[in-house]
């Protein structure tokens, strides 16, 4: 894979715009709050937006069947302790029907799915997970049963 010096906003509105078809936007309200301040990061585009849409798609199906589902995509920088640098963070949080929290361990499990076969084949965290860690970087999950989800990409400046 070929690394160069990408924009996480281009790649969260690249990302939007792909799955817009996929995502009823009669039913699914999508706000955007992305810095425009952020740095760029060195990293594989089509990579980084294979993360993001499998956020999107997930909190997209984790929203079906409500009346008032909303996704919040957003991009920002800090400082992080963990990573003991700068990193940039991606977010997308919804408030869809969660996660109980005895399957949120496996989650990240290759073909660990909750979905019809027909639907999901459990390998796009498992797989977002080895493109964060590719970049050097991580993904974190907070999530409460009938609440909503938020995902972060968390990269490395
Ligand atoms: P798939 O989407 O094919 O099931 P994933 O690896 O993308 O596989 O996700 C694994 C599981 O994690 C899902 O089946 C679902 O149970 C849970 N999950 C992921 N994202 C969300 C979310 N935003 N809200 C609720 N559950 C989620
Ligand atoms: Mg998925």
């Amino acid at each position: 894979y070929s690394f160069a010096q990408v924009s996480i906003n281009n790649i969260v509105e690249t990302s939007l715009y792909l799955v817009s078809y996929q995502i009823e936007k009669n039913k699914i309200t999508i706000k955007k709050n992305l810095n425009p301040r952020i740095p760029l990061i060195i990293g594989n585009k089509q990579q980084l937006e294979q993360v993001v849409i499998n956020f999107l798609l997930n909190a997209r199906d984790a929203l079906e069947g409500l009346v008032d589902g909303r996704i919040e995509i957003s991009t920002d920088m800090r400082e992080d302790a963990e990573a003991g640098c700068t990193v940039v963070e991606t977010q997308v949080a919804d408030n869809g029907k969660g996660i109980p929290e005895s399957i949120i361990d496996q989650i990240f499990n290759p073909f660990f799915t909750t979905k019809e076969k027909t639907r999901g084949t459990g390998l796009g965290l498992s797989v977002s997970l080895g493109i964060a860690q590719t970049h050097g970087g991580r993904i974190e999950v907070s999530s409460e049963v009938d609440r909503g989800s938020v995902f972060s990409l968390i990269i490395p400046v």
